[in-house]
């Protein structure tokens, strides 16, 4: 029977209650949007106690469906102040898929300075008070944890930068090879820090796994559902065999590649950080070119990647990581940025936040550009540390560039800008605009249509039909994002009738509905405009989905484009 978990850290005492009706068919995003659009008053401050955290897997996570086992997070961020969901693989949904639990919301904040670790099994929620894991680091977790509860746990965790509550903070979860994966965007570490959680353990021994009202009719459209996702030339080979770096040389050959802080769109080193490098260097030196982050992934374009002695140094090397600290901040060396990419699931930070604040901080003149070992060295000696340095570091780059004056900071509603620059990638700027996100790439894949002709074409460079493009795209992901499934489904779905189809059949037949397509895109509405209201109520108005000005005074080389979309336009996309 699922249930939704309340954790309250000002009782420190836990309840159970069942799933409210109007809950029943959310899962993912859409719940931790909808609770937080409930609960949470939207001008409370998000590290202080009226602010929840919530959990919750997708509404497929734990059954046979391919790829369907990725966990949302959300809250009210303490970086953009808007509504945030953030997702990830790891093995933390499925388990709490197993268990029952349709939500873990955790609430309030403990009186005096204890930190506490919380500990979920099919008997019950123990919070303990925690001393011996405090100022640790994610992968000394790791180790500290399986010692405690055994290999087999599941763990989200923050490092010490989530202690801090810098709002550069992610939520670490443990991947089936105990190693980790992040809950990113929009400080959400902070949350959980304010609330002085250390970590979540979650054991899912002896609990069963969830019942489908019709096996049979799930199991023919989970065939055909996989195997529209290995069909696809993106999903079923271009990132299994090069993982999203695949990236690099395409954008660089497109000029959309950020480049020196949003200076340029293409990057001289692009091929010393390429998705074709990366591959090489990994098969040469004995690393996983293919490895999915959580289990069931069947695309699997995560990979293990070794240093030159071959031994472990990173996994889960993404495409943003890569373009963060090389392009954006002109590192032509692959081992540094794989060195940077550790050391930041370690101490606990988003790593496309934290990229592209080192690349507003070399304009800064804090470091060169270029400098791989500074970044290094900061992200130990400096932001894991909370120096002073440090802790202006960990104000993310819209702090930095505050403090510095500066006018080309690329962030919107205060987050960062990812790997793909708006004036050349047109589509994608609306996506950054609109969403209630602040800047993130995933709400709204344009990059899909624009760049990699999916689901058809539409010129990157010019406006025409970006606005649509982008808001299609938005209600699809906010309805894909509440399945549990992975974004790059999107790219089948785009173009193979059929995969969206077996999608919703799976979803029919594992609850014995009859949804049809107009469902899931209303259900993808109805969640843009829960998330919409909030940051309306929250203080947001329709001048805070506007870029920042220097992409419109800036051409961008080599198309020498701006970003020249007028207020009017951008606002139609709340047209639905
Ligand atoms: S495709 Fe990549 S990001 Fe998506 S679930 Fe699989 S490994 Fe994770």
């Amino acid at each position: 029977m699922d249930k939704i978990i309340r954790v309250d850290m000002s009782t420190l005492s836990t309840t159970t209650q069942p799933v409210p009706a109007e809950w029943a068919g959310l899962g993912g995003r859409g719940l931790t949007s909808t609770v937080v659009a409930a609960e949470v008053p939207p001008t409370c401050h998000p590290l202080g106690p009226n602010n929840k955290l919530v959990f919750a897997p997708g509404l497929l996570t734990a059954t046979p469906a391919a790829t369907s086992g990725r966990l949302s997070a959300g809250a009210k961020s303490p970086l953009t102040g808007t509504i945030k969901e953030s997702n990830c693989g790891g093995t933390a949904a499925r388990m709490l898929a197993k268990l029952g639990i349709k939500a873990l919301i955790v609430e309030g904040m403990p009186e005096g300075d204890a930190w506490y670790s919380i500990h979920i099994n099919k008997d019950g929620i123990t919070i303990r008070a925690e001393t011996e894991l405090l100022g640790m680091t994610n992968f000394a977790m790791v180790e500290a944890l399986e010692a405690r509860h055994g290999r087999g746990v599941g763990m989200l965790s923050i490092g010490p930068v989530g202690e801090m509550k810098m709002v550069l903070a992610s939520i670490s979860v443990k991947d089936p090879d105990s190693k980790l994966r992040s809950l990113g965007r929009g400080g959400l570490g902070a949350v959980m820090g304010a609330k002085r959680i250390k970590c979540i353990t979650i054991d899912d021994k002896g609990a069963p796994l969830p019942t489908l009202v019709d096996t049979v009719k799930f199991k023919a459209a989970g065939k055909v559902f996989c195997k529209t996702l290995l069909d696809h030339p993106v999903s079923g080979q271009g990132l299994p065999t090069y993982g999203t770096a695949i990236l690099v040389n395409i954008l660089n050959e497109l000029g959309g590649l950020p480049t020196r802080n949003f200076t340029a769109g293409q990057f001289e080193g692009h091929d010393k950080i390429s998705g074709e490098t990366m591959h090489d260097t990994i098969v040469a030196r004995g690393g996983k070119p293919k490895h999915g982050c959580h289990p069931g992934c069947v695309i699997q374009c995560s990979q293990v990647y070794n240093d030159k002695d071959g031994k472990y140094l990173t996994s889960g090397f993404e495409y943003e990581t890569i373009w963060g600290l090389g392009a954006d901040c002109c590192i032509d060396n692959l081992d540094d940025i794989a060195t940077a990419d550790s050391i930041m699931d370690d101490i606990g930070v988003d790593s496309i936040e934290t990229a592209v604040t080192f690349g507003v901080a070399m304009e800064a003149g804090i470091l060169p550009f270029g400098d791989g070992k500074g970044v290094i060295r900061m992200l130990r000696e400096d932001i894991a540390a909370g120096t002073p340095l440090g802790r202006l570091l960990g104000s993310a780059a819209a702090g930095i560039g505050k403090a510095y004056g500066l006018t080309r900071v690329p962030v919107v509603k205060g987050q960062s800008i990812p790997a793909y620059d708006p004036r050349a990638v047109k589509g994608q700027g609306i996506t950054y605009a609109t969403t209630t996100m602040g800047a993130d790439h995933t709400a709204g894949y344009a990059v899909a249509t624009n760049v990699l002709n999916v689901g058809g074409h539409v010129d990157p460079l010019t406006k025409d039909g970006q606005v649509a493009l982008s808001r299609n795209l938005q209600i699809a992901t906010a309805a894909v994002d509440s399945t549990g499934m992975c974004i790059f489904v999107a790219f089948p779905a785009l173009d193979i009738p059929e995969c969206l189809e077996s999608l919703i059949g799976m979803i029919n037949a594992r609850f014995g509905l009859s949804l049809v397509m107009d469902d899931v895109l209303n259900l993808g509405k109805t969640i843009l405009k829960t998330e919409h209201q909030f940051n309306i109520a929250a203080g947001f108005n329709a001048a805070h989905d506007r870029l920042p000005e220097f992409f419109a005074l800036e051409p961008l080389s080599p198309h020498n484009v701006v970003w020249d979309f007028t207020a009017e336009e951008i606002d139609a996309f709340w047209d639905f």
